[in-house]
This record gives structure tokens, sequence and C-alpha cells, in this order.
């Protein structure tokens, strides 16, 4: 029997060598930590977070709700990691990251049919590799330029970069708690998970002002100032317009500071990073100042006067390619039909959805060594409108990877009302899993 490869244990990774698994079919994973780390990789284990501990919103009616509902569904080794691992925060799904990352290698160990090779692949796409059988190759938005520089070769110059920001995090000791205040947006979820920090409208706009005219990070002569729309720097927005923040990561709507019981002018978030709640992250401000520059425009903010920085913002690279140019609707290279690309990579944006992504392709692998013809899940489900953005048929000019969001699913069928498609859209791709996965025989939950 055929033999998968895969090619980087992050999230995308070891979720394609799971599903592999889970499909009978043996697989041989690589991953060069602890022998090798990108500028971002810490840890040792394997699905490390390499920024924000949230897997974002837990709601169906969220896109990405959705999406984590159907890999719970196919039974994804990162949403049971996730459920076991996870830290309150309102209404998304958090995780204290090393529990995370230290389960997830755990069951990639546990599975007899994983074998974990920890070394680095030199040529990922290499032909040797594809012998054996199909090869996964999910190295990430920080892959070296053992595959940048293949890829280059295989995909022309559309393999691009692109870069975004890591938002910073503060020690929760170093906070003035009487100038801050816990709750949900609109109260959702049990308890005040979020530490809200108000300002004044003569705060915000200090704040800003300090802001506009701070200091950032210059970009490398080969960066170029592409960023993701989704977490642009908050510098880049506030740029945009002097009511962008307070309509971004500042908005204030449904919080109302009870010292005043009135709702601030602006509020920044604080989300907890770990279960002890001693470390948060600053929801949405991702940013490009410089050190010096942070310390003294977030400090600014009244409750974070006195705040120390256990990680400050940063630009980072990603690396992904035009995939509707060069992927087939499965996501593998059209130059080299035996590789698939899977995770950041291959074009789409997040945690969830690199973990999705690569769990499809493992499915897909898995059903090429078993002989099968690979599938698509049904395009009107969050994993099917997701992979359709990467496929031949998206057919804008300017590829941008993304995540996943309602825009990306398909129209509603005519004479839909308006008022009623955000629930019918949510029951149609709840609907179509049931017979599609019946179709290719496929059990529902975990095998
Ligand atoms: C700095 C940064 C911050 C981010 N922050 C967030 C965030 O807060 N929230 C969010 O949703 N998304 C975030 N992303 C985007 C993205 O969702 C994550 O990068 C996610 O981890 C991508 O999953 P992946 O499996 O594609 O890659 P990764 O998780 O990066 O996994 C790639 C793995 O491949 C290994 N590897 C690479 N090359 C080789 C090789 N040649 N041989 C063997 N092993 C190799 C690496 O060591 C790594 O373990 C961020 C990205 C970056 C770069």
């Amino acid at each position: 029997m055929a033999v998968v490869t895969v090619i980087g244990g992050g999230l995308a990774g070891c979720e394609a060598a799971l599903r592999v698994a889970a499909n009978g079919v043996s697989v041989r994973l690589f991953e060069m930590k602890p022998g090798s780390f990108s500028p971002a990789h810490r840890d040792g284990n394997l699905a490390e977070l390499v920024c924000s501990n949230s897997f974002r919103s837990d709601e169906a009616s969220s896109a990405v709700g959705l999406l984590k509902a159907e890999m719970r569904r196919l039974g994804s080794a990162t949403m049971a990691a996730a459920e076991r691992t996870r830290v309150p925060a309102g209404g998304a799904l958090a995780v204290n990251r090393e529990d995370f990352a230290r389960l997830m290698t755990e069951t990639v160990l546990a599975d007899p049919l994983v074998e974990l090779v920890r070394e680095k692949a030199e040529r990922p796409f290499d032909p040797g590799l594809a012998e054996g059988g199909p090869v996964i190759v999910a190295t990430g938005p920080l892959a070296g330029p053992e595959t940048t520089e293949a890829l280059s070769g295989l995909a022309g110059r559309e393999n691009l970069h692109f870069y975004d920001a890591l938002a910073p995090i503060v020690t929760r000791d170093s906070l003035d708690m009487g100038k801050l205040f816990a709750a949900n947006r609109y109260d959702e979820g049990p308890g005040g998970d979020y530490l809200n920090c108000p300002l004044s409208q003569g705060e915000f706009e200090a704040f800003l002002a300090a802001l506009l005219e701070a200091d950032r990070v210059r970009p490398r002569p080969f960066e170029s100032e592409r960023y993701f729309e989704g977490c642009l720097p908050i510098e880049v927005m506030a740029g945009r317009g002097p009511r962008t923040l307070t309509f971004g990561p500042m908005k204030p709507v449904g919080l109302t500071d009870p010292r005043t019981g009135r709702r601030p002018a602006a509020v920044v978030q604080l989300r907890p990073e770990n279960a002890a709640g001693t470390h948060y992250n600053l929801v949405g401000f991702q940013t490009r100042l410089t050190v010096g520059a942070q310390e003294r425009v977030l400090r600014l903010i009244p409750a974070l006067r006195g705040a120390k920085f256990a990680r400050y913002g940063a630009i980072h690279r990603n690396s992904y390619v035009d995939a509707p140019r060069v992927l087939d609707p499965f996501q593998r290279l059209l130059a080299k039909p035996g590789f698939f690309l899977a995770g950041q990579i291959s074009g789409v944006e997040g945690y969830v959805e690199s973990a999705a992504q690569g769990l499809w392709a493992g499915e897909n692998a898995a059903r090429l060594a078993r002989g099968l013809e690979p599938v698509l899940p049904p395009r009107a489900t969050a994993l099917g409108s997701l992979l359709a953005y990467l496929g031949p048929g998206n057919e804008a000019r300017d590829f941008c990877p993304s995540n996943v969001n309602f825009g990306l699913f398909p129209p509603p069928p005519p004479g839909t009302r308006k008022r009623e498609w955000p629930t019918g859209r949510i029951k149609i791709a709840q609907d179509c899993w049931g017979p599609f996965l019946r179709e290719i025989a496929y059990a529902e939950t975990n095998r």
C-alpha cells in the first residue's frame, strides 16, 4: 500500500497526517523542529500557535464557527485538542497554546500509522518523495528557501509574498485595574473574559495623533507593504481615516463602562493569553511601530499607562501561491500533480482555515493512496466555499489569502428572502454534509 508523505508538522500538516492515518493509510510526517526553527516558531512541539491563542468565534452563526462545526463533524484532531485545552474567551475558542501543542504532538506520536521524522526536508518537491505515494507540502507561511525557491520555479513568479503583523502582549500585573472593566461584548458568554480599556474622546484623539506620527519599522527592500485586509496594522488603519479604528479594533459598541453607565468613545480589548490570566493580548492591535514607539503610544491608553510588554507587535512574512492559477481544484500543483499544498502556503489565512484545508488535503491524499478519485466537499458548506476560493473558478486578478467568510459562500437560491438568508445558508450548509459523507462512505465522526 502507498505511503503518504507530509512535510511540515504545523496545523495543516498535523491535521493532514492524522486524516491520512484515519483512512487506514500510513504516513510519514517530516518536521524540522527542534533542529531548525522559523523566525516565529519557538516550541519543539508540533502544531505551534505562533501568535494569538484564539481560533476565533465558536458561534455557528459566524462563518468560522460554522467551519469549526464542520471540522468537528469530520473528526478534526485540531478541534478535539482545542476543546481539551480551552481557556475562557467569551464566544471565541481560545486555548492554552503550550497544552494545545503538547496534546497535538502526543496525538501524532500515539498514532501507529504516523511516522514522525524530526528532519528538515531539504528538497520538499523532490520527485523521489512522491514515489511511495502523494506528498503534502505544508511548510507554512514562513517556509524557508528550500520550499519557496522550488515553488517559484514550479509556479512561476505567481509565488507571492506579503506581510502581516503580530499584536503585542502585556502582563496583567502591569495593568491599571481601576481604569478598565471586565465584560464580553454584548454580554455574550458567561462572565467577562475580556478586559476592556475605555478611552474618552479626548484620550482617543491624543492616542490617534501619537499613533499617526509614531516611528514605524521600515520594510526591507524585498518586502512589499501589502497587508492582509483582515489583519491590518493599527497605524495603517488609523491612516485611512479618524473613525477607522473606532469601527475596527477600538469599537465601543456592545460595551458599557459600569463606572459611568455609558459607552466609551473607544475601547481597547484585552484577551487572556493563558488560563491563569497572567498575560493579555491587545485584540486586533497588530502593529509595525518600532519598539520605542509601541511603548510610548500604547501607554497613552489609560489602563496601559504602566504596561509591561511580554511581546511587542511585529511584522512578519507570509508566503503563499496564487492558488487559482497554480493549483488544481484539490490543491495539487498543476506543475507537479503528485504534490498537494496545504495550510497557509496554499492561499488560506488563519489557524482554523489552515487546519481545515490540511484536513481535506489529507483526505484526498489518502483517497489517492487507496486508488480512489479525490473529492470536494459540497460547495454550499464552509469548507467547500473555502476550497472553492482557492480553485480555478476564482477569477480574482489579485489573489490574496482569505479567512473563511460568508462572502465566499454561493449566492442565495433565487426567490430567497433577504432576511431569511443568514439562517438559510447555515441550514443549507449543515444539511448537505450528511448525504455527501454517505456518498463517499465516510463515517461522520472520528474513525
Ligand atoms: C508570525 C505569524 C503570526 C500569525 N498569527 C496568526 C494568528 O494570530 N491567528 C491566526 O489564525 N493565524 C495566524 N497566522 C497565520 C497562520 O494561520 C499560521 O501561520 C498557521 O500556523 C499556518 O499553519 P500552517 O500549518 O500552514 O503552517 P505552520 O503552522 O507554520 O507549520 C509549518 C510547519 O512546517 C515546518 N517546516 C517548514 N519547513 C519545513 C521543512 N522544509 N521540512 C520540515 N518541516 C518544515 C515548520 O517548522 C512548522 O512546524 C500567523 C502567521 C505568522 C507567520
